[in-house]
């Protein structure tokens, strides 16, 4: 059986269920997550997009990355809570906020991404791989 992922926003309005396993669960360091979540980094899982159903109104912010895919970030209308993001790089793909899920047992950080963005206040975790940038990566399947 796979497992099912439960999460929501702060105030409630935006809740969703993962199937998982997720693909990868990924600490960034990019300029972008660090604005966005107001912190150090973000913590995310990636799930394929028809394993995820959501529900609650959702507001999205959209840029160009670097490498000139385009990136949407979606956030509750309400509160603000960052929820998901999704990169024309890697289609059929979002990834949800590892902080936003009721109980994310079993799961635990395989990369660090975009370690060059970390600030020196911020910490890296212990034994996982890193990278200065995005890995040249894509999902199988
Ligand atoms: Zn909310
Ligand atoms: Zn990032």
């Amino acid at each position: 059986m796979k497992k099912k992922y439960r999460g929501k926003c702060l105030c409630g309005e935006v809740t969703y269920v993962a199937v998982g396993p997720p693909v990868i669960v990924a600490q960034c360091h990019c300029e972008e997550c660090r604005r966005l979540s107001g912190t150090g980094h973000s913590v995310g899982a990636m799930f394929r997009s028809d394993s995820v159903s959501l529900s609650g109104k959702l507001s999205q912010f959209s840029y160009l990355s670097d490498n000139g895919s385009q990136v949407t970030k979606a956030f509750c209308v309400i509160c603000g809570s960052p929820i998901y993001g999704k990169n024309t790089r890697i289609p059929d793909h979002l990834t949800l906020g590892l902080g936003t899920m009721d109980d994310a047992e079993g799961l635990a950080i395989k990369v660090v991404i975009f370690q060059r963005g970390k600030q020196h206040w911020d910490q890296l975790g212990r034994d996982v791989i890193s990278f200065a940038t995005q890995p040249d990566w894509k999902p199988e399947g």
